[in-house]
């Protein structure tokens, strides 16, 4: 089966990963060399999609992993909100992909307005239920907010998700403010990680991400739209040592994305852990010291020396 580019329509006729299985499905990435930008091949349809979602990716309350890792996350939201500072002090922020609304619950208490668009409905009534936070669903026809409207839009790790990524980035674009700023972090197909791990890379994340985006691509398809890029960030603490660690455990042999799944919430879990190989829990124990440091050196060299980091963040301005 061929398909053509999101972005430029093109045939996509180059198989960058082969054969990457998933609950007896086999995928392969295509790429485009003139967008840089991989595609999952076949791409799994919006009703396959949320079966998958609903069984494996958050509790009902959008949680997805244990209270200890939870606690980080809190933390990593609070840095997020200093980024976004260093560009605009105060304002109206839109979070597309804003999950339980924890990040948006940040920044209101900082003093913005806030609303959020959340795929999932059930995660999007809790985040209006307990945090009081707007938050729609649906396509962009259906949000209901009107044209340059926010001073900020962040979308972080969700563009990979979508069907349509590029109308997604024109859908921002027609919602910000002029002069407003455009948030957008994925993980990059051109990393070092992503060369190393190829299929066991664990940003690859098949089928969930359906288009792979590489730097160069994703500050492409920003250039189309008329952003102009005013800052980059290579390195992340929350995706790119662990991304790392989860790939090097991927090509030792052990069950593909054992440990990650073992950090999940209690629900999630236990999914996993009823065909789980004492081997698979050995394995891990053994090398998890010696490849926890090795990630972050790796993600330290990947990110600053050959500027290739495993997940990256663009901050874009819209002229
Ligand atoms: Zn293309």
């Amino acid at each position: 089966m061929k398909a053509s580019c999101p972005i430029c329509n093109g045939l996509l006729d180059f198989r960058l990963i082969e054969d990457i299985k998933h609950e007896k499905m086999s995928y392969n990435v295509y790429f485009c060399k003139s967008c840089k930008v991989g595609t999952t091949v076949p791409i799994p349809s919006q009703e396959e999609l949320s079966k998958l979602y609903s069984a494996n990716y958050r509790s009902p309350e959008g949680r997805k992993f244990n209270p200890f890792i939870e606690f980080f996350i809190y933390f990593w939201r609070l840095l997020r909100k200093r980024r976004i500072k260093k560009y605009i002090k105060k304002g109206s922020i839109l979070d597309v992909g804003c999950g339980r609304g924890l990040f948006l619950d940040i920044m209101r208490k900082d003093g913005w307005d806030v609303a959020g668009v959340e795929f999932d409905e059930a995660t999007a009534s809790y985040a209006k239920k307990v945090y009081d936070i707007n938050v729609v669903s649906g396509d962009p026809e259906e949000w209901g907010f009107s044209s340059e409207n926010f001073d900020v839009i962040i979308i972080s790790h969700v563009l990979e998700h979508l069907h349509n990524p590029a109308q997604m980035i024109k859908e921002c674009r027609r919602l910000l403010k002029k002069n407003g700023l455009f948030v957008c972090a994925i993980p990059n197909l051109a990393s070092l990680q992503a060369s190393a791990g190829k299929g066991a890379w664990f940003h690859l994340d098949i089928p969930y991400h359906i288009y792979h985006f590489s730097r160069d691509g994703l500050i492409r398809l920003l250039n189309i739209n008329s952003f102009k890029i005013v800052g980059e960030r290579q390195f992340d603490i929350e995706y790119n040592p662990f991304g790392w660690l989860q790939t090097l455990l991927n090509i030792s042999g052990i069950k593909k994305n054992f440990f990650y799944n073992m950090l999940k919430s209690p629900e999630l879990r236990k999914r996993e852990i009823s065909n789980v190989k004492g081997q698979d829990i050995l394995l891990t124990i053994a090398l998890l010291p010696f490849y926890l440091l090795l990630s972050f050196m790796l993600s330290a060299i990947e990110s600053f020396a050959l500027k290739r980091g495993g997940t990256i963040e663009i901050f874009a301005i819209k002229e």
